[in-house]
């Protein structure tokens, strides 16, 4: 499928796709709001800003470093000499990327967690703060906690607000259940933000672009909600359960499919919640036989 500018504001475009990428200009210089996932991405995003617009591409504007964001980077650096922006954990895992399946393991990764969609190509950084203005333009980072570990949206002068991963389309919810969400507290803090935010245009990276945001908030706070309550349950009526049998439990249940990958980011997921629970205190951790368990906090 072609990649297409569709325009937001007087110099504000998005790049629909997988990944919902932006488009800024501002003094004859572009931006690009995060890259997509491989070099063929990044080839394609050149081509289209080559035939539509004519401003010198100055950098890319990193909102977290998950590989379906930067992926591009090396590619378009390589080719154009821009600059990658980002905040300061995300662009060192942005400059050094095989920590993400270290983060993923905890250890170093077997090859089966070492795919394009798990690690990027690393890219060479300059680093910006997660709030204000970014660098000298009209772009401002808006903090973004939950997803990630340091995730930015950010705002257009002409009234754009591209939201990162902080919301996620529901039928990617309902397709895949669990959705990587690092804090979950935080994600809600989050969602709360958004909902009281004013913009003409909401953009999502794994949404429709839409200037009404209240429904995705509602749908994203429901869908965090149901994993919360289903890790609950897994838990539930048992004398302790490990954070990989309430994954099974609750997959096998509702049908899922998982490679090695997909599996350990749906666990983040749930000890995601597992944190969550204990932080309200409705569970707890111990070790029998070696194992860690949960179970719920009488
Ligand atoms: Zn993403």
């Amino acid at each position: 499928m072609a990649l297409e500018l569709k325009q937001l504001g007087e110099n504000t475009w998005v790049i629909p796709g997988h990944v919902n990428i932006g488009y800024y200009e501002e003094n004859g210089k572009g931006y690009l709001i995060d890259t997509g996932l491989d070099d063929d991405q990044g080839r394609r995003v050149l081509k289209l800003l080559s035939e539509e617009r004519a401003a010198p591409l100055r950098a890319i504007v990193n909102t977290h470093s998950n590989a379906d964001h930067i992926g591009a980077n090396a590619f378009i650096q390589k080719r154009t000499n821009c600059e990658v922006w980002a905040t300061h954990v995300e662009g060192a895992m942005t400059e050094y990327p095989s920590l993400e399946p270290v983060l993923l393991w905890a250890a170093w990764p077997f090859k089966q967690i070492r795919g394009k969609f798990i690690e990027a190509k690393p890219s060479k950084v300059t680093y910006i703060e997660s709030e204000g203005r970014i660098m000298d333009t009209y772009l401002k980072a808006v903090p973004l906690p939950g997803h990630y570990l340091d995730m930015i949206g950010v705002t257009t002068p002409d009234d754009v607000f591209f939201l990162a991963d902080s919301l996620f389309d529901p039928k990617i919810l309902e397709k895949y259940r669990f959705s990587v969400m690092l804090d979950i507290a935080s994600a809600h803090k989050t969602f709360d933000m958004i909902e009281n935010a004013r913009a003409s245009w909401f953009v999502p990276c794994h949404a429709t672009p839409t200037k009404d945001i209240h429904e995705l908030v509602a749908q994203n706070r429901a869908g965090q909600s149901w994993i919360t309550e289903r890790v609950y349950q897994a838990i539930e009526g048992t004398e302790g359960i490990s954070r990989e049998d309430a994954l099974s439990k609750i997959g096998m249940a509702e049908g899922l499919d998982m490679d090695a990958a997909h599996l350990l980011l749906n666990l983040v997921s749930v000890n995601a919640h597992l944190t969550y629970l204990s932080e309200q205190d409705r569970i707890e951790p111990f070790v029998k036989d070696c194992r860690l368990l949960w179970r719920v906090k009488l």
